[in-house]
């Protein structure tokens, strides 16, 4: 029972606004909220479009799979499920989004901002999955 509540105070649940988002994980897919009535893309999924207000005309669009390290940190501390050092990384996708990620590497202290990333995925107990990152080859 103390292990459930862990895992869902370390994971958020699923919402009428994110419920798209955490279903494509399953897939292995990435959805980011786009805006149909100005073209505004945003993440974390909301119910209105922060540029125009616009509520009706929010749609999904799957990124490719691509990102660049628009500001990292490496963690010395250990965290459950993470083992130090890991790196936390601010992601800027295609989209101009910002997302917030691990990039995963045996190299940390060698992540830098402007690095060419390549989404991956880190499954979750429920078959869901968090979009983490690995530095893509040079
Ligand atoms: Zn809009």
């Amino acid at each position: 029972m103390s292990t459930e509540k862990q895992q869902s105070h370390q994971v958020p649940e699923p919402d009428e606004v994110t419920g798209p988002w955490w279903e494509a994980t399953r897939r292995r897919v990435l959805l980011v909220q786009c805006c149909a009535a100005c073209g505004h893309a945003q993440h974390p999924p909301r119910a209105l479009c922060t540029a125009c207000g616009s509520s009706r005309d929010l749609d999904w669009s799957q990124t490719p799979g691509e990102g660049v390290v628009d500001a990292c940190t490496v963690v010395e501390r250990a965290m459950p499920g993470f083992r130090p050092p890991y790196v936390v990384a601010r992601v800027r996708l295609p989209e101009g989004v910002l997302l917030l990620s691990n990039v995963v590497t045996e190299h940390p202290y060698d992540v830098g901002a402007g690095d060419a990333l390549r989404l991956d995925w880190r499954p979750l107990p429920d078959g869901r999955a968090l979009p983490v990152f690995t530095p893509s080859e040079r």
